[in-house]
């Protein structure tokens, strides 16, 4: 059947996750916690249901809601946006993506990207009728390449996707890559949709800038989060869209017909996650960056040449030196030969060699289950 999606199959994500049940296997695929998020958030859910906040919310979401995400970007970045206006409550960051982009993107447009990309960058892109151009990040470092950037950008481009920390490489984009990117994009007038979902997961000091904070950004820029990453409750799907009053409409007349609304009671319980002090966003980036330099040293001394990331929980290794030759085979074969899962890079790059051996690992999992991981990887050579 050949459809708008012809060519997108089941997602990674899902594929890897159910390997790793049917095998009984490590699961260090999808990126999930295997911990509840933080107690009050929890609690705050529970009494949104007994207060019976079990009905539709308003299309643009609980005020209670758009006020603490326009707190929290007040709070955080500086950024001062009318909650009414400039805050639209989506079904998660995936949604956020979709709305944005089918907002914006007509037939035949371009949109430039960074490869690889998050999986429903590619696939969003398509169901829109629009073009993706992208621009290579190569391991280990993962460094902006201003000549590839300059050449995907024409006059056809309508707008950049960026995601700062990124996934699956664990970069953060320096100021300087920022403003190349920005600068670009304003000289060919695109908007900019930047997903941030990973805001708090910096580490070493890594500075996570919002594209917002940009001179001359803030009037094309849509920024996106979401509470599954910084609360660990990635199944509630609470996301947002926070911009420019009209483009925030734009995408909410299209989100009105992907969902209408969505996770109603877990809307409040986002909104006191928000307000929590600064103590809670940092000793979460803290326990994350431990178990960042756990997975990094275990896979190092299990044999893999390994990228440190220095926001997200993910880390990208490469398996060549176990004898890998492709990431997709090797993937598919780890859980039987170690009992681990993982994800092989290739699927998030149109330039499949540009990842030919590297494999993702995801370190948001508790302390044993990664010690355990590392031990049957290092069992492997
Ligand atoms: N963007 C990126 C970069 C992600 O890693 C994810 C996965 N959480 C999402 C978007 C989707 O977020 P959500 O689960 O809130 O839809
Ligand atoms: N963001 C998660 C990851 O990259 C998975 C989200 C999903 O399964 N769609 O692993």
């Amino acid at each position: 059947l050949v459809t708008r999606m012809h060519g997108f199959g089941a997602t990674i994500f899902g594929e890897m996750s159910a390997l790793a049940v049917r095998t009984g296997a490590i699961n260090l695929g999808q990126g999930f916690p295997d911990t509840d998020g933080p107690q009050p958030v929890l609690d705050a859910a529970r009494e949104a249901i007994a207060s019976g906040l079990n009905q539709y919310p308003p299309p643009t979401g609980l005020p209670v809601l758009r006020e603490a995400v326009a707190a929290h970007q007040q709070r955080f970045y500086g950024i001062h946006l009318d909650p009414d206006t400039q805050v639209l409550v989506t079904v998660g960051a995936t949604e956020a993506i979709a709305a944005a982009i089918l907002a914006l993107c007509e037939p035949g447009d371009e949109v430039v990207t960074f490869e690889p990309y998050y999986d429903s960058y590619a696939a969003t892109i398509a169901l829109a009728g629009a073009t993706r151009r992208t621009s290579v990040l190569r391991f280990p470092d993962f460094a902006v390449d201003e000549a590839s950037l300059r050449a995907a950008f024409s006059d056809r481009t309508r707008l950049v996707l960026l995601n700062t920390p990124h996934n699956p490489t664990g970069k953060v984009f320096t100021r300087e890559e920022l403003e190349l990117v920005c600068s670009l994009a304003r000289e060919h007038d695109a908007y900019v949709v930047t997903d941030e979902v990973y805001e708090h997961l910096t580490f070493d000091g890594a500075q996570h800038i919002p594209v917002a904070t940009l001179p001359g950004m803030a009037e094309r820029t849509i920024t996106i989060s979401s509470g599954g990453k910084t609360f660990s409750t990635t199944g509630w799907k609470v996301g947002w869209l926070t911009g420019p009053a009209e483009l925030v409409a734009a995408c909410r007349t299209v989100k009105q017909f992907l969902t209408y609304v969505g996770s109603g009671p877990f809307q409040p319980a986002i909104a006191h996650g928000l307000g929590l002090d600064d103590g809670y966003f940092e000793g979460f980036a803290a326990s994350l960056s431990a178990k960042r330099d756990l997975l990094v040293t275990g896979l190092e001394r299990a044999g893999l040449r390994v990228s440190r990331p220095s926001g997200t929980y993910f880390v990208i290794a490469d398996a060549a030196p176990l004898g890998a030759s492709d990431a997709v085979d090797f993937c598919w074969e780890l859980p039987e030969r170690c009992g681990v899962v993982g994800v092989p890079v290739s699927v998030f790059h149109d330039d499949e060699d540009a990842a030919r051996t590297l494999v993702r690992f995801a370190f948001c999992k508790q302390d044993d289950v990664l010690h355990e991981a590392v031990r049957r990887l290092g069992a492997l050579s």
